[in-house]
């Protein structure tokens, strides 16, 4: 296919809207993807994005669509849905010239849209509006015309009604794509310059690479050099998606496809890299390459300490197909050998917690999660400290500085008053607020990230009764009044349990985990003391009273299946509690100062 016949496109949309049905039903109405093959969801091909319904990681796939008799060449380029990928988008949609909005019609406009279509728009990317699910009775597709109008300032005269479920207005989207988003520029002739969007590592064939030519053309057997990380390697393999992998002899600029050349890491060809020639190399990279920097810090523990060496096994396997996770050995007298890991967000770290646990038979206890602290010491030294245990002494620190956030939400109005004062109750300070239709406002705050991992986005979708969106970003590091809350477990320190707090808010904290896990650990044989301590100070103490647990008793000697099916639910119930001294506590101890009320 000519240059002048090729598309690249996106699509954006907020969770839910129905992108990944909508790009199911593209491949099934251009016929990529035969109908027997065809399991829902195509391109969210990773089980657990499946299950959940979230897209993780992008994909990409070329579909062949006739238009007045000319066949076209589209390629789509998926984006992930979730704020914690975000870093994500912006790649795929560098190597687009256009992107659908998808937006729902039953419910319109919502934070990760607006944050979406925006980066589209800076990109200057051909953005089509599409209304989807239009099937259902509630779908009110000109109101959400006339509030993307306003909102985003984006002519929506022609925007497409459609139903990525019912197949209605497909063909149309398809003829769309190719009036509307103008064919790649031709710099087939300049020296390669691809960009990387996208990477995994198959164990067979090493990192599979895909990308966007930008200038350039790239075959098989061509000595290839990645800009940023100067690696270079012979291509053995060049292809096209299709979705699936298909070989081809050269891929042209404006295409996309994907290369497999040995390349033994991920490191080695990371998303934003740029692919040149070795022997003719292009003078300049492609613009914005960017790491993606964990925010968020937990510790993973086997809790048998067996499992250390096939935990280790599992995170090198995982950090080869993401390179966002981070991860180091941390030791703790209470937990024994484990991992720091870092992420990019909550979401990330539920999602390899599940995959050790799912995909290598691991059982793991998590710690509740922690920002990354600047700390300033008295003898000069700036210390990155991301577990709440380490942090320097009292007498040892100048001072702290925590990340800060931006939030925007949207939210119905009537949800207002509730959202200022959660954004309020955790340490938010107002920014704006704009109403962007008679009945819906934006409410942007600056918050310290801290107070926004654990339940905000449960707390905000709860308060608004689901209506309200959240979209966030990072903008820098403040100082701020913090201080560091011990707890003690039989007298013992319990460091996991560790957390930092604001100073205004360390005796309520202290009060509210002690409370919290008295009732989360189960009764032992001795009495318990719960202890939260700043300092040798302790500032709340609850008690656990003993117990004779003897539930054998119960049986009256008599049946002995029912006493072996009693014993087999006690080993089960014990089955995430690590021993900490003589007192098991259980995983969702270690979570306590997420919840607390
Ligand atoms: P994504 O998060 O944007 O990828 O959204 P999905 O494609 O996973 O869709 C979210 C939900 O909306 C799923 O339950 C879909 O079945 C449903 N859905 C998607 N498109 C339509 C549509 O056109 N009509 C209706 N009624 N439901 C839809
Ligand atoms: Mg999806």
């Amino acid at each position: 296919v000519p240059i002048e016949r090729i598309r690249n496109f996106s699509i954006i949309a907020h969770i839910d809207h129905g992108k990944s049905t909508l790009a199911d039903k593209l491949l099934q109405v251009t016929g990529t993807v035969q109908s027997r093959e065809m399991k829902e969801q195509f391109l969210d091909n990773m089980d657990l994005e499946r299950e959940r319904g979230i897209t993780i990681k992008l994909q990409a796939a070329r579909m062949r669509f006739a238009f007045e008799g000319q066949p076209y060449c589209l390629n789509l380029i998926d984006t992930p849905g979730h704020v914690d990928f975000s870093y994500e988008v912006s790649r795929s949609l560098a190597a687009c010239e256009g992107a659908l909005l998808v937006v729902d019609a039953s419910q319109g406009v919502e934070a990760q849209t607006l944050a979406n279509v925006y980066l589209a728009l800076e990109n200057n990317l051909e953005v089509i509006p599409v209304l989807n699910k239009i099937d259902l009775p509630g779908a009110e597709p000109s109101r959400v015309i006339q509030e993307i109008e306003e909102v985003i300032g984006l002519d929506c005269s022609n925007a497409i009604y459609c139903s990525a479920k019912e197949g209605i207005g497909i063909n149309e989207i398809l003829s769309a794509i190719v009036q509307r988003i103008p064919p790649p520029p031709n710099s087939a002739g300049r020296p390669l310059r691809a960009l990387i969007f996208d990477s995994y590592y198959d164990a067979y064939r090493g990192v599979i690479v895909y990308f966007r030519v930008i200038d350039g053309t790239v075959k098989k057997g061509d000595r290839i050099l990645f800009m940023a990380s100067g690696k270079d390697y012979y291509a053995d393999e060049v292809g096209v998606l299709s979705p699936n992998q298909l070989q081809v002899d050269e891929l042209y600029a404006g295409e996309v496809g994907y290369i497999s050349a040995s390349i033994r890491s991920v490191a080695d060809a990371r998303v934003g890299d740029t692919i040149t020639h070795y022997s003719r190399k292009a003078e300049e990279s492609l613009p914005g390459y960017k790491e993606a920097t964990p925010m968020v810090f937990c510790g993973l523990f086997p809790i048998d300490a067996d499992q250390f060496p096939d935990l280790r096994d599992a995170l090198d396997k995982l950090q080869l197909n993401d390179a966002a996770l981070k991860f180091e050995p941390e030791t703790s007298s209470a937990m024994g050998f484990g991992f720091r890991c870092g992420f990019l967000g909550l979401l990330h770290m539920e999602i390899v917690q599940e995959r050790l646990e799912r995909e290598y038979n691991l059982s793991l206890i998590t710690t509740a999660p922690s920002v990354v602290y600047k700390v300033f010491c008295t003898n000069g030294e700036i210390v990155d400290c991301s577990n709440p245990s380490a942090l320097p002494e009292q007498g040892k620190r100048k001072s702290i500085e925590e990340p800060i956030v931006k939030i925007e939400m949207l939210t119905p109005k009537d949800y207002i008053g509730s959202l200022m004062e959660l954004s309020q109750d955790r340490r938010g300070e107002f920014k704006e607020m704009k109403f962007i239709t008679e009945n819906r406002a934006s409410l942007t705050y600056e918050m310290p990230l801290a107070e926004m991992v654990g339940d905000f986005f449960d707390q905000l979708k709860s308060r608004s009764k689901g209506y309200a969106s959240m979209e966030y970003s990072f903008i820098g590091y403040k100082e701020s009044d913090l201080i560091k809350l011990d707890v003690l477990i039989n007298g013992e320190g319990v460091e996991p349990l560790s957390t930092i707090v604001h100073k205004d808010k360390a005796y309520s904290v202290g009060r509210a985990l002690t409370q919290k896990l008295k009732e989360l650990i189960p009764r032992q044989m001795f009495k318990v003391p719960i202890q939260a301590c700043i300092g040798t100070k302790v500032i709340a103490s609850e008690a656990l009273s003993a117990i004779r647990k003897d539930v054998l008793a119960k049986c009256y000697g008599g049946d002995i299946s029912r006493k072996k099916k009693l014993l087999k639910k006690q080993a089960a119930g014990k089955k995430r509690m690590k021993a900490i001294g003589k007192v098991d506590v259980p995983q969702e101890a270690f979570m306590a100062v997420l919840k607390l009320e």
